[in-house]
């Protein structure tokens, strides 16, 4: 296709347990800017079983924000997260769309099928895109910023023109779709699909963090590192992010320590977050946890020495040991905020 033709933007509206994830209204913010004023945006929902009865509100949700058509591929094949299976789902929308940009959120799930996609349409895969920047004509010439080496440069690049474009959008980053104006909201169709042989069948998923929030999308991040000292030492963190209503993370200094579960780790081989607020307590601030929070919008760090490096990036330090400060934090936020 060539830059000037309109273009057409599917996104692939990521559901949890049945409910929307907000990096799916993230991506689908990016859609609707790639696609330009003259383009057109689809999304596609993907579920089935105990879950289906809540595509329809996800779908709902995605059409009232600018998704002119959203695909709802609903079969039992897809109760589970079979990526094979997923995948093929995707490809149904794109048979029935034919995209020139398709996005996905950068999170477990579409890390694991934009590859797939990518291959799929033989078109080219830009990860972990933090930034888009979109010139007058559209996104044609669009520019997308990723972080490279852990976080510590970041790099910024174009598509050739030609090719499907499949990009993963950092959760966390960029702007939600906005609600269009009453009487202008997309459509919903259910779209056909049938499952492919699979490789590999997801027989259980077993979750180790129900109730929590998911860190990768919290606002808000209180992580604890090896100076909280036990298991119990994180209970004052827990209850600061009760009341301000955040996750709770971790240093691997902490999991290593049994302290917590590595499902909380945070860092260049745990998670990688961008909360708008990240509260650090008792971290040191190793070059391996910063790539993993370093790019928080803002970062608070509660250590008792005043020469630990974690102060190299926070925005507020405080010097002071954690179990006296962290409890002060939660009075005043709970006097704030009830
Ligand atoms: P420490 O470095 O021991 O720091 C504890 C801090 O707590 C100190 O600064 C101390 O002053 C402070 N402190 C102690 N008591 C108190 C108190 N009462 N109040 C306030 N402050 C207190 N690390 C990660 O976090 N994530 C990763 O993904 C990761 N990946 C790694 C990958 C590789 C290949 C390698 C080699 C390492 C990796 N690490 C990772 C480990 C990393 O190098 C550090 O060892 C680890 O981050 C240290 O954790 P910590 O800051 O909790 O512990």
């Amino acid at each position: 296709m060539s830059d000037t033709e309109k273009r057409t933007a599917l996104v692939y509206a990521e559901c949890a347990e049945g409910a929307l994830r907000r990096v799916a209204l993230e991506a689908l913010g990016a859609a609707r800017r790639l696609a330009g004023d003259g383009g057109s945006v689809h999304a596609v929902v993907v579920g089935g079983g105990a879950s289906a009865a809540a595509l329809g509100t996800a779908a709902a949700e995605l059409a009232a924000r600018g998704a002119e058509v959203v695909h709802v591929v609903d079969d039992p094949a897809l109760a589970g997260f079979a990526p094979e299976a997923y995948a093929a789902a995707i490809g149904a929308a794109i048979a029935a769309v034919q995209p020139s940009i398709i996005v996905l959120g950068h999170t477990a799930a579409g890390r694991e099928l934009a590859p797939r996609v990518a291959a799929a349409v033989n078109g080219g895969h830009i990860a972990d895109v933090t930034a888009v920047d979109v010139d007058d004509d559209g996104g044609a010439a669009a520019i997308f910023t990723r972080p490279l080496y852990a976080g510590k440069a970041f790099e910024q690049r174009r598509f050739l023109p030609g090719a499907p474009q499949v990009i993963t959008v950092r959760p966390n980053n960029l702007p939600v779709a906005e609600p269009v104006a009453p009487g202008s909201e997309g459509t919903i169709a259910a779209l056909a699909y049938s499952a492919p042989p699979l490789w590999t069948i997801v027989r259980d998923v077993v979750r180790k963090a129900s109730g929590r929030i998911d860190l990768a999308e919290a606002d808000i991040i209180v992580s604890g590192g090896r100076g909280v000292r036990s298991a119990e030492g994180f209970a004052p963190l827990e209850e600061l992010a009760a009341v301000v209503g955040g996750a709770v993370g971790a240093s691997r200094g902490a999991c290593d320590a049994g302290y917590c579960d590595y499902s909380l780790q945070i860092g260049q081989t745990g998670k990688t977050v961008t909360p708008k607020l990240y509260i650090a307590c008792g971290i040191s601030g190793a070059i391996q946890h910063l790539a993993g929070m370093s790019q928080s919008r803002v970062i608070v760090a509660i250590n008792k020495d005043p020469d630990a490096p974690i102060f190299g990036v926070a925005d507020y330090g405080i010097v002071g040991d954690l179990f006296d400060v962290v409890p002060l934090l939660t009075e005043q936020f709970r006097a704030i905020l009830q």
